[in-house]
């Protein structure tokens, strides 16, 4: 017999091009099911693979799974496909494609999060009552519920155990036990709400929607809606649709940690009607764990997640939004260096699914989708309630002294505003005190051993700190190269501002919001419930404070250094300032007070400010087109990095020119640049060069990693090599 084997083809979590075939010896048959974690002998070692296929075959020459890990399947087979090709699209093992997909703590070797479990307890056909008073309070408790967990009992009464194991032994109560999921949200406090009428706008965008959502089947639409537009309101009520036909939503957004309101607002909504789970990392191993399996189970209708829950394990999606589809956070920047965004689109068409992308500010490529007529372009062109958007002014700084953190204009309009009651935003795009301190007598700065790029002056820590690997240095007391005992604090970040702030009004009440202040758990739901308390009269931050927030308070928002962005060097440098600078001005008038814009910058008139100003995302985006076009930058060209990166630099860099002569020559229609240093040319210890491949059109930039695929070693030993597709940042 020559099929008398089953053969389970199995991605191991390593560095392997292709998957492995084992023999599923006879006692794990039961236990081995597509979508479970195995144990696989590997060399001479074992490591854990994921089982993609069943089949029957000879099994000649083929190792023994060890031990099946899971219970139930991590993913449906549904996702496999998916998981393929994008291993194949970024050029990643297709095993650590999957590692990466499921949460953490299931990738490893290492055992999952232990599953809690919890007793329940109910009343049985025994109507008698008990001897004891505090076994009939307890038992009276039960009867009126039903049923009641231990958990709930305990925090009803004290010390519940020794009458519930009376009224057990009465034969009073029944127990059972039942598998307790952990979900962080279950504590945040609902709020009704009765939902808005759509605008007619909205209307109209729902109107085109329908199709799509009714029939299913991948069709993919870009909603554009300025900011307050109202497309949340859009998704919610497009997830109805989807809702009424059985199948699940998939929501994401570019960071859960920043979006509490959007995560409230979908709960509030949908209460009690739909189930939803939150994907995120800044849940325990645990909670998402449990999350996870709540998803693959099919018990959740809407799941809502950041970039990672693109691979969320629902069997029967039927929509999937991703808000704020712009946004850089979409793609992982190291290991699997996937896009998210890029990835719902893939899986939309997989598994015939409509996809909606949805911005104020929409990335080109998107855009350009739309306008070429591959996605449906639906506008809102105005505030959901009628506000107008805000007035921007553009603060020329030249005109100012050197070193002004806060111009006049900007100074005025902030006390104007204290006086009024009203709230104020004001953003830096950068944190700490300043990003450099430096000797007022020879002029050295202080920079990161591992990095080569400058420190940056922590002043409530009293820290030097570098931003990529977390380096730490206490600030010398003088000048190590000439003694000198001046140290000057040069430029500036959210800390400094947040001190003039003070000092300037001394009577505010102002909150500083940046990484550094965010660190602790559910640190940004408090920087919310504050700000929509009123309890704060000026909020500083980073970027942080941009991203989403619905304040209906602020009527302010001032802009420092508006050009830290835009001097960037990096083809997007524009894009990201017109982002950045549209979404900050969109915090300002949402309520029904109008809203003011004050941006302080060194170059008034770049076409990125000059169009944030005038709320005109068409003509950046016709002006941004063309200077691209040019350069034959995205949406026009088609980028793969490939980064190497090892101790030895010279090694490095033979290695790097090594590799570009044995990709040439390039099939037509693909070029290549470099090798040259990274812009970060060291990085954790490690120095690093690139190679860009470039093509026209995407079928030749493909052609151009074929063949890189088919180099065998295309590294030598001691130099690493990572492959970025569709890079955002380079
Ligand atoms: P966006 O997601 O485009 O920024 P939101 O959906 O958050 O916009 O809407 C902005 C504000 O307008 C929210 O406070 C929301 O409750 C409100 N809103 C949305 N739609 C309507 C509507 N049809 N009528 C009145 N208010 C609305
Ligand atoms: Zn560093």
């Amino acid at each position: 017999m020559s099929d008398a084997c089953l053969i389970a083809e199995v991605a191991v979590a390593a560095p392997l091009k292709k998957t492995l075939s084992y023999l599923v010896p006879p006692e794990l048959a039961v236990a081995a099911r597509i979508g479970v974690r195995l144990r696989v002998p590997l060399g001479r070692r074992r490591a854990v693979g994921f089982l993609l296929e069943l089949s029957r075959g000879s099994g000649e020459g083929l190792k023994a799974i060890a031990e099946v890990l899971d219970d139930e399947p991590l993913f449906p087979p549904a996702l496999i496909p998916l998981f393929r090709r994008a291993a194949g699209y970024y050029l990643h093992p297709l095993g650590q494609v999957i590692a990466t997909a499921l949460p953490a703590g299931l990738s490893g070797r290492g055992s999952a999060p232990p599953i809690l479990r919890e007793t329940l307890y109910a009343p049985t056909e025994d109507e008698s009552e008990p001897p004891g008073r505090r076994q009939r309070q307890i038992l009276d408790c039960i009867r009126q519920a039903k049923e009641v967990s231990l958990t709930e009992l305990r925090s009803r009464f004290d010390a519940p155990h020794a009458p519930l194991k009376r009224l057990l032994e009465l034969g009073l109560i029944s127990a059972r036990q039942q598998e307790r999921l952990r979900d962080p949200f279950l504590s945040w406090p609902l709020q009704p709400e009765t939902p808005p009428e759509p605008a007619p706008a909205q209307l109209r965008v729902l109107e085109q929607l329908r199709p799509l959502l009714e029939q299913g089947g991948f069709r993919s639409a870009l909603l554009h809606g300025v900011t307050g537009s109202g497309k949340t309101e859009v998704y919610l009520r497009a997830i109805e649709t989807v809702l009424e036909r059985g199948r699940q939503a998939l929501v994401l957004v570019p960071e859960i940690a920043l979006t509490p309101q959007l995560v409230g607002r979908f709960r509030n909504r949908f209460t009690g009607r739909a189930k939803i789970s939150v994907l995120h990392s800044g849940l325990s191993d645990g909670e998402r764990y449990d999350a996870w399996r709540n998803v693959a189970r099919g018990e959740a209708d809407i799941v809502i997640g950041a970039r990672s829950a693109i691979f969320a394990p629902m069997p029967e999606p039927g929509l999937i939004i991703v808000d704020e589809e712009h946004e850089t956070s979409y793609k992982q920047s190291e290991g699997f260096r996937y896009n998210a965004r890029d990835l719902a689109l893939l899986r939309g068409q997989q598994q015939g699914v409509p996809v909606l992308l949805g911005s104020a500010t929409p990335a080109l490529p998107s855009y350009r989708r739309a306008l070429d007529g591959e996605a449906l372009l639906l506008h809102l062109p105005g505030r959901a309630a009628g506000q107008p958007l805000p007035e921007v002014e553009l603060i020329d700084m030249t005109a100012t002294p050197f070193r002004t953190l806060l111009s006049d204009p900007l100074a005025g309009a902030l006390e104007a505003n204290l006086q009024r009651g009203e709230q104020s935003l004001v953003l830096l795009n950068r944190r700490g005190f300043a990003p450099y301190l430096l000797c007022a007598d020879c002029g050295q700065d202080f920079r990161c051993p591992n990095c080569e790029i400058s420190l940056t002056y922590h002043r409530g820590r009293l820290l030097l700190r570098c931003h990529y690997c977390d380096y730490q240095l206490p600030p010398p007391e003088s000048c190590p190269r000439c003694g000198g005992s001046q140290l000057d604090p040069e430029g500036a970040g959210t800390e400094r501002l947040e001190l003039e702030l003070k000092e300037r009004f001394p009577e505010a009440r102002l909150a500083r919001m940046d990484r550094d202040t965010t660190t602790a758990r559910g640190a940004h739901r408090r920087f919310m419930e504050r700000m929509l308390a009123g309890e704060i009269d000026i909020l500083v931050g980073t970027q942080m404070i941009a991203k989403g927030h619905d304040f209906p308070g602020v009527t302010l928002v001032g802009v420092v250094n508006a050009d830290a962005t835009l001097n960037f060097p990096d083809f997007r440098a524009g894009e990201r300032t017109f982002a950045l600078l549209s979404q900050v001005a969109g915090r300002a008038g949402r309520g029904t007070l109008p809203g003011r814009v004050l941006i302080q910058t060194y170059a008034p008139e770049h076409y990125a400010l000059q169009h944030a100003a005038s709320h005109d995302y068409a003509g950046f985006y016709r002006q941004e087109l063309a200077l691209r076009r040019e350069l034959g930058y995205p949406p026009y060209g088609f980028l793969a990095n490939l980064v190497l990166s090892g101790n030895d630099p010279q090694r490095v860099e033979r290695a790097a020119r090594e590799l570009a002569g044995r990709l040439l020559p390039l099939p037509p229609g693909a070029e290549l640049l470099g090798p040259v240093p990274c812009l970060l040319a060291k990085l954790r210890g490690k120095a690093r060069m690139q190679i860009l491949l470039k093509a026209a059109q995407r079928p030749a930039l493909r052609r151009a990693l074929d063949r890189f695929e088919q180099l065998s070693r295309p590294v030598p030993n001691g130099v690493a090599l990572a492959v970025d597709v569709d890079p955002v940042d380079m």
